[in-house]
């Protein structure tokens, strides 16, 4: 085998370990650069893709090349020989845009009337990590055994975690399997308002006649059907009549069936009484693995740091990570330029919520009497001095703003004051803050020597 092939058996055994989306991020444009006493060297597009690879997949590739020449002792990571210059010379080409939406590289999709389904949403680029293994895996399992392995499906998680992507994905995998069975996707809302505009026509009929007949009904965000009675009803006999016909059904909610109330017990056992998966929040390799996948996706270039940056700084929503991306390349595209670190805490300030830092009384105490250049014993003790009483008033207020302090605790910090004077003092620079610019700008100040 020449190096070629080789790589090409690794790759075709690695392919069918991990999602199709990880190994697009991961393991496009490698190859096997050299192989010389022992040592395989491999060649990856960036610094960033090198370290992963090393630290991720090391073992598993070095156990596949022994297992085909057991030579091999070990295994190295290059970057490939593109130079920085061409790269930033094809990112710039690629940056001239046309309009904001030929930028972003939107594509347009329709919904399909009949089942309602997105095409965008598909198995192939929807990135697995732990948070949502087990409710792909259990997802995957239902395209295989419809209706009689897990039924009903139930996938809950919190906002943006991909709970439609997944049922979506489930509904085009089966349509384009088998294009025959009737698959309709629909959100509980959606559901309500199609029976009662049924109720009021005299369509009920109609309604159950559309709905009994589905091979997989895949509802989406169920807990909006809680409290409405009506709804549970048609519900709970759309269910049945499903579920008797050993028909597939999916569901998805944002918390799990017990914790939603004022949902009727009999829908909750019947939930109950198939497979419950849960979607989590992404780890720091997927979120890394999402962002990739969706620069790839939508051709552009994006320097690893910023990558890194956001992977870190957004955490818990894919959603929230898809926004910053876009905001991210729509920068880049309309002023033509790469952004750099500084611009991209920018340009996210608004969408990351910089976990706020630390302080506490003593440093207060401290940034106060160094603006107004008293000493902190005279914060304590109990002269009227008018150049002594404000500094003290803004720490009062300092401390209850930035450590939440109770107004005991901040009047027993600063020498035992009644918790009376501390509210007029917290409420008096309070409102004071509200027009005199000289106070905002001073307490501006002083937040920043707390903080920076
Ligand atoms: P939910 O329904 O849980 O609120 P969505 O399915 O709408 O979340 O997901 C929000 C966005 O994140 C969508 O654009 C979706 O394509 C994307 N997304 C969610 N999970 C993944 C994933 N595992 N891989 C890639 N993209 C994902
Ligand atoms: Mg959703």
């Amino acid at each position: 085998m020449n190096l070629k092939e080789i790589w090409q058996t690794v790759l075709a055994e690695i392919e069918l370990s991990i999602s199709k989306a990880n190994f697009i991020t991961w393991f496009r444009n490698t190859k096997i650069h050299s192989r010389k006493d022992g040592v395989v060297t491999i060649s990856v597009p960036s610094g960033f893709a090198k370290e992963w690879l090393d630290s991720k997949y090391n073992k598993q590739i070095l156990k596949i090349l022994r297992n085909n020449s057991p030579d091999i002792k070990e295994i190295q990571f290059i970057i490939g020989s593109q130079t920085p210059t061409t790269i930033i010379k094809r990112i710039k080409k690629k940056l001239i845009p046309n309009s904001v939406s030929d930028q972003l590289n939107f594509q347009e999709f329709t919904l399909d009337k009949d089942t309602n389904l997105n095409p965008k949403y598909t198995f192939d680029n929807f990135v697995i990590g732990s948070f949502n293994e087990l409710a792909q895996a259990a997802a995957r399992a239902i395209i295989k055994h419809q209706g009689n392995l897990y039924n009903p499906l139930f996938i809950y998680g919190g906002v943006g975690l991909g709970k439609t992507h997944l049922l979506q994905a489930v509904g085009n995998d089966l349509m384009k399997n088998s294009p025959n069975k009737k698959v309709k996707y629909i959100s509980s809302e959606k559901f309500t308002s199609e029976m009662i505009d049924a109720i009021s026509n005299k369509g009920m009929e109609n309604f159950k006649n559309k709905y009994h007949k589905i091979d997989t009904l895949i509802i989406d965000d169920i807990q909006f059907i809680a409290g409405k009675e009506k709804t549970q009803e048609e519900f709970f006999n759309t269910f049945n009549a499903l579920y008797q016909k050993n028909k597939q059904i999916i569901i998805s909610s944002d918390r799990p069936p017990k914790a939603i109330a004022t949902l009727e017990e009999r829908l909750r056992s019947r939930f109950e009484g198939g497979m419950i998966a849960d979607i989590s929040q992404p780890d720091m390799e997927t979120r890394l693995a999402i962002l990739k996948n969706k620069i790839e996706e939508k051709k552009v270039k994006i320097s690893d740091d910023v990558i890194v940056y956001v992977a870190t700084h957004i955490q818990s929503n894919i959603r929230e990570l898809e926004g910053a991306l876009n905001r991210i390349i729509a920068f880049s595209q309309v002023n033509n330029t790469i952004p750099t670190m500084k611009n991209i805490s920018k340009i996210l300030s608004q969408i990351i919520n910089t976990p706020k830092k630390m302080t506490n009384c003593k440093s207060i105490f401290k940034a106060v009497c160094e603006l107004y250049d008293i000493s902190v014993d005279d914060l304590f003790n109990r002269s009227r001095k008018k150049e002594l009483v404000r500094p003290r008033q803004i720490s009062m207020y300092l401390i209850r703003q930035e450590l939440n302090g109770s107004y005991p605790y901040i009047g027993e910090k600063l020498g035992g004051r009644d918790h009376t004077t501390v509210m007029y003092a917290c409420q008096k620079i309070s409102k004071e803050m509200e027009n005199n610019d000289s106070l905002q700008h001073e307490i501006n100040i002083i937040k920043e020597r707390l903080y920076n």
